[in-house]
């Protein structure tokens, strides 16, 4: 069975992408490696940062791999927080205070669309490719919901009236940007 190391230390991700990939895959993960260190993800875009980590799991393990990063992309705010997504409040940066932030830069501007975008960069027998999933919407006045994380409470898809964190896990994952990122890798890889 063909090795491939998902460069990430997310169970939630991990199983999801382990239940479409095996059994024709075999998926490692980070902690398979014993591997705990911070990989650096210090580039300025989403697509850098994932090859960043890619390569740096490819370059010390050498088995092939693949690595995702992932922003938020508000239109009116030149794309921000997008690469800087986790970290946009500053050094008190967490889900609630990253939304506060994001809430307050926006104030009643009418124009709220925005979007989310996976990159999944993947290095499999010397080469590279990359894979993007998006979903459209826009920015909410104030946080709905109580599910999911990050700014799921603030993000209300494109045809749809309730945010991320009012739909049931199921829902989300059928729509979002991971999953349609993972579902091109998927893709790509049964081709092969
Ligand atoms: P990561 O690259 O998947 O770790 O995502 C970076 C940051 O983007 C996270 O820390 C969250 O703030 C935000 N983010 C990523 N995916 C989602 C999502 O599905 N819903 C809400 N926020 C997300």
């Amino acid at each position: 069975m063909k090795k491939l190391v998902f460069a990430t230390n997310n169970t939630h991700k991990l199983s999801e992408v382990k239940a479409i990939l095996e059994p024709k895959f075999s998926i490692i993960s980070l902690a398979d490696l014993n591997c705990n260190e911070d990989i650096p993800e210090t580039a300025e875009t989403l697509e850098g940062n994932a090859l960043l980590k890619a390569k740096y799991i490819h370059g010390k393990f050498g088995f092939d791999c693949f690595a995702d990063d992932t922003g938020l992309e508000v239109d009116t705010l030149n794309g921000e927080p997008g690469v800087y997504s986790a970290r946009y409040a500053g050094e008190d940066h967490n889900a609630q205070n990253n939304m506060t932030k994001l809430l307050s830069l926006l104030g009643n501007c009418p124009n709220r669309e925005a979007h989310f975008r996976t990159v999944i960069a993947l290095i499999k027998n010397g080469e590279t490719s990359f894979f993007e999933g998006r979903i459209d919407g826009s920015i909410s006045l104030q946080p709905m919901g109580n599910s999911g994380f990050g700014y799921d409470p603030i993000f209300v898809p494109k045809g749809k009236t309730v945010s991320f964190a009012q739909l049931s896990a199921e829902e989300k994952n059928t729509i979002s940007h991971r999953a349609l990122a993972v579902n091109k890798l998927v893709e790509f890889l049964q081709q092969k």
